[in-house]
């Protein structure tokens, strides 16, 4: 993939000064994929942001413009999210939420995504304590058969997320006088979705979802069809078709089976932040072992885990660097695959395998295209020991 010249020419700006391994945000690029999303959604579908993704500040607030609320899954994304934006509807859910948390949760006046009897309980006794009261969804797991290609089923299969419908009717029981209001169900039933997918497990979920809140008279019902959205890796130029997808909810929204006063809601992560962060090193070495030319780059998995996580190759750019002392022939590979390596002492530092390169040397740069979601935040920063990497917005100015 080619990175755009204002990623570049960071890229090439920074590596004068010595300032890479570097995340580069293209806050820009973000805030137009976010107002697409919105635009192509319908007007009566909620669009929630799943943090985990990528909570750094300013994604949150170029996303917080076009979103109508923020998906957390912690009392620390809680806190974070709440201070980064404050003010937005936030939703609270994931497994295994302490007293704290829900406590939190609760003050923060945010929607609770309840994920078992014993959870419930724990709430019901917060909310008892602190005299209050608070909204809850009752996150369901349900067998809906889809394909997922590189991506994760969570539903129709026993998992530690989502509730059989067993624990729901528990939990639906041990509501009334509680303080707590039902207000609907959440699903999240799998990630890397296409469109057919992602409807059909839409789809699947308002099946269930639709007659259960009708029978439990859940008022104005909210339904979280969950995140997931693909995002393909081997094809950085095509995005998650959601001028389709919308349609294809505006058409589940008004097939006639909606309840009275009924929201769907969506919380992707990835699909939203993938392509807004560029990750910049610099080549440190071009080495051949039996058939296999390796390009060593500076960082490595600890600062983007995405391609070991993910079992892919991460897609780049070379940016030449012509200005690289080097007294000696720089070691180069041309017209040839290429794998790169980062600076961890396993052979799991794959950052991309059997890339193509028209030309790569030592001192050259690589940017790392859809770095913007599962990248820095899920990397394992302190193995090694190495420096953690830099953090710039294009536009910044940075004197
Ligand atoms: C992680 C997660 C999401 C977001 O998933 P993406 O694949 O990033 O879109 C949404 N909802 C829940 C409950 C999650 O755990």
């Amino acid at each position: 993939m080619r990175a755009p010249a204002p990623v570049r020419d960071l890229a090439a700006r920074l590596a004068r000064t010595d300032a890479l391994p570097a995340y580069i945000y293209d806050l820009g690029a973000l805030d137009a994929h976010a107002a697409r999303i919105r635009a192509a959604l319908p007007a009566g579908v909620a669009f929630f942001y799943a943090v985990k993704a990528n909570p750094d500040p300013a994604v949150l607030r170029a996303v917080a413009r076009h979103a109508d609320g923020l998906e957390v899954s912690s009392g620390g994304e809680l806190r974070h999210t709440a201070a980064a934006v404050p003010g937005r509807p936030l939703a609270f859910g994931g497994p295994g939420k302490t007293t704290a948390e829900l406590a939190a949760a609760v003050r923060a006046g945010a929607l609770l995504h309840v994920e078992s009897p014993q959870e419930l309980r724990l709430l019901a006794g917060v909310v008892r304590a602190a005299g209050g009261a608070a909204d809850v969804l009752l996150r369901v797991n349900l067998d809906v058969p889809l394909p997922v290609g590189a991506g994760l089923l969570m539903g129709g299969r026993p998992a530690p997320f989502g509730m059989d419908r067993d624990c729901l009717t528990q939990c639906a029981a041990l509501i009334p006088g509680s303080g707590l209001r039902l207000r609907g169900l959440h699903a999240h039933l799998a990630s890397g979705l296409g469109v057919g997918a992602a409807l059909r497990a839409a789809a699947g979920v308002l099946r269930f979802a639709r007659p259960w809140c009708a029978r439990h008279a859940v008022r104005e019902p909210v339904i979280t069809l969950g995140g997931g959205m693909g995002v393909d890796y081997r094809r950085p130029g095509a995005t998650f078709g959601w001028e389709a997808y919308g349609r294809g909810l505006a058409a589940l929204a008004g097939d006639g089976r909606a309840l009275p006063g009924e929201t769907l809601r969506i919380e992707p992560g990835r699909a939203v932040t993938a392509y807004c962060g560029w990750y910049a090193t610099r080549v440190l070495d071009v080495r051949r072992s039996g058939d296999v030319t390796f390009a060593v780059v500076a960082g490595g998995t600890h600062h983007l885990r995405t391609p070991a996580a993910k079992g892919h190759s991460q897609p780049f750019s070379v940016i030449a660097d012509e200005d690289w002392p080097h007294p000696w022939a720089r070691p180069a590979a041309k017209d040839a695959p290429v794998t790169v390596t980062g600076q961890l002492c396993t052979p799991k530092d794959v950052l991309a395998r059997d890339a193509r390169v028209r030309r790569v040397r030592a001192g050259d740069l690589l940017a790392f295209g859809m770095a913007g979601a599962y990248a820095w935040n899920i990397s394992h920063t302190r193995f090694l020991m190495h420096e953690e990497p830099g953090f710039y917005y294009l536009g910044e100015d940075l004197t």
